[in-house]
């Protein structure tokens, strides 16, 4: 069994997505295209708990890492005006902490 092009006529197997003469797409199979384009629920959740856990490391690992930053200066005695320094470097820690933490609950 053969099908023909609707626009040069040329003669086709009945699997053609395009005529092989003119290539003009075929009808019958433009829908089956479209319907392709969806995304499968299982990929997007493992994409999802990825993130989720980097989200955790990343919430945990920087805070505590600018804290420890923050008393470091804090405490340096040679170093010009270490107590503002320090206190603003823990700050900024402490804040991105909660930050991250609220976009984790959120999540
Ligand atoms: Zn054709």
């Amino acid at each position: 069994m053969s099908k023909y092009c609707a626009n040069c006529g040329e003669e086709l197997v009945d699997s053609a997505k395009f005529c092989r003469n003119c290539g003009t797409p075929l009808n019958v199979n433009v829908e089956s295209n479209t319907t392709q384009n969806s995304f499968t629920p299982q990929v997007v959740e493992k994409d999802y708990t990825w993130l989720f856990i980097l989200g955790i490391v990343l919430s945990l690992i920087f805070p505590l890492l600018g804290i420890i930053a923050g008393i470091v200066l804090y405490t340096r005695k040679n170093a010009a005006n270490p107590k503002a320094k320090g206190a603003f470097v823990i700050a900024i820690g402490v804040i991105v902490w909660i930050l991250s933490l609220t976009v984790l609950r959120l999540m």
